[in-house]
């Protein structure tokens, strides 16, 4: 990160920096001390309206972006990846400063996956054919084209900001779609090495547009009549109310909104520190628990159930946590101080509510100025109270005891959300069989890592609609049929 704040003062729009209108502001804080970073323009109405028009006339151009052949996207789309991996270094601290997320992770993942999600949806559309001729009902024939869906909304969370903002626009560059882009207040200045990474690609004008801002801005873009499709991820609370919005203009809209995902240990589980620690970290603790899939409500066998609240506090009590930019960090702060006091206030109802805390529950010693919390287990915990159904957003995990393989099932499935879940079993076989079993959208069996190639769908509260695989390239089309 530069070592003097970031003073930024124009918005990404129609291919080029121009000042706002508005004159409201964003103050960005670390995370780890809490002391302001940077600053960035809150856009208004106005500049929504620019943007949205951009994006509409570079739609609409007769010879433009949606009408290009998927190759000559392609180069263009290789040139953006190559710009944003120039920036991955600065990328990764500057997300990791904003929103707590250790320096490791953030330079494993975040700060590189968005043009890993560009290439594979450039090839993906190269592959694939936009037209195809069928035999048609009358014994005719029919054309049946694959549509670019128009001008895409994309409004943007905090706790994995340029992966969030790349599964949106990825596919829809690839589909031919132009896009807004609305990151969240809290990390947006990452989004200004986007943007600098877009200029350098060189996409015609309005192409890709990002206007920070905050909850009103993000319902001015979604409000507004040029927009023909919303692709959302943050809260649930939130995805509702853009699906109301969506509704009432049907506006086709992809939710990935919260999860609340169950570990299954079944009896035959290997729970040796050794096999299972470095797997359960990720699945159970990613991102210091800012992370939608973590399956972070575990469920013991009552055979074992001493075994796995002991290896679960183990691996709790071992990680590190500290400044999110010093490479040894497993646990940096969480996001903002409100993010933190609402942590705080679920493990203290948790424990009101007869939860039996064996790790954590405090902030740790000498990390005072940052938003920390301590990684915390809490066992004994009834799967229906708030901190088993409530998603948490921190370095928490529950335990739950269950008495047989079907009682788990239930519980797993006893929850508002439907996103993700992972199975520890000794047997591959037993532990797809209960996976089958899950009304979820992913299953990691002795792990969980999200697969880019395959579809996640997004069940109950989790949200509505897909994301990664062909399945979400296919959610940016629309298809048209020619009678000939
Ligand atoms: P949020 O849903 O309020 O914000 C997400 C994005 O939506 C931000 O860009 C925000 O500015 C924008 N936004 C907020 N209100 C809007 C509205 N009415 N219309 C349009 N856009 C709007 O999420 P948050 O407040 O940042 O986090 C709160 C909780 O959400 C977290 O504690 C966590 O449980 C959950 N969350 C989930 C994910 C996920 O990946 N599923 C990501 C972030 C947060």
């Amino acid at each position: 990160m530069p070592h003097t704040a970031v003073d930024h003062r124009s918005l990404f729009i129609g291919g080029e920096w121009v000042a706002p209108h508005s004159t409201t502001r964003i103050s960005v804080r670390s995370a780890n001390t809490g002391e302001i970073i940077g600053g960035v323009p809150s856009a208004d109405q106005s500049d929504i309206y620019r943007a949205v028009a951009a994006a509409r006339r570079a739609f609409d151009d007769p010879t433009g972006w949606s009408t290009w052949a998927p190759s000559e996207r392609t180069a263009v789309l290789a040139r953006f990846a190559e710009a944003l991996d120039r920036r991955a270094d600065l990328m990764a601290e500057t997300i990791s400063v904003q929103n707590g997320m250790p320096i490791f992770l953030s330079k494993l993942t975040d700060s590189r996956f968005a043009s890993q999600l560009l290439s594979y949806y450039a090839a993906l559309a190269e592959s694939g054919d936009d037209e195809e001729m069928r035999a048609s009902s009358s014994g005719g024939r029919t054309l049946v084209r694959k549509v670019a869906v128009g001008v895409v909304a994309a409004i943007v969370p905090w706790n994995f900001p340029n992966i969030m903002a790349a599964l949106k626009y990825a596919p829809a560059f690839a589909a031919g779609c132009t896009v807004v882009i609305k990151p969240s207040p809290e990390t947006v200045l990452d989004a200004i090495l986007v943007a600098e990474a877009a200029a350098e690609a060189g996409f015609p004008p309005g192409v890709i547009n990002i206007v920070s801002g905050g909850a009103q801005t993000g319902i001015d873009l979604v409000e507004h009549p040029d927009v023909d499709k919303v692709s959302f991820t943050g809260s649930t609370a939130t995805g509702r109310a853009i699906g109301e919005i969506s509704g009432r203009l049907l506006r086709p809209v992809t939710l990935e909104l919260g999860g609340k995902s169950a570990a299954i240990i079944l009896d035959d589980a290997n729970l040796d520190m050794a096999a299972i620690g470095a797997q359960f970290v990720p699945a159970l603790f990613a991102n210091n628990g800012q992370t939608c899939f973590l399956t972070s409500r575990v469920l013991a066998p009552r055979s074992r159930y001493d075994e796995v609240v002991d290896v679960v506090t183990r691996v709790a009590r071992s990680l590190r946590v500290g400044d999110s930019l010093d490479p040894q960090t497993q646990i940096g702060p969480l996001v903002s101080e409100r993010q933190r006091n609402r942590v705080e206030a679920l493990i203290t109802g948790a424990i009101a509510d007869g939860a039996r805390l064996t790790a954590g529950g405090g902030r740790p010693a000498g990390q005072e100025a940052g938003w920390f919390v301590e990684p915390t287990v809490l066992a004994d915990v009834d799967n229906a109270s708030e901190i088993a159904q409530e998603e948490i957003f921190g370095p928490v995990v529950t335990i739950t005891p269950y008495d047989d393989d079907d009682h788990a099932v239930r519980l797993a499935n006893d929850s508002h959300y439907g996103l993700a879940g992972s199975i520890w079993t000794t047997h591959h076989s037993r532990g797809i069989a209960i996976a089958k079993r899950l009304v979820t959208g992913t299953v990691g069996i002795n792990g969980y890592e999200a697969d880019v190639f395959s579809p996640t769908t997004m069940i109950k509260a989790s949200g509505i609609g897909v994301k990664f695989g062909p399945e979400a390239l296919a959610s940016y089309q629309r298809y048209q049929s020619v009678y000939l």
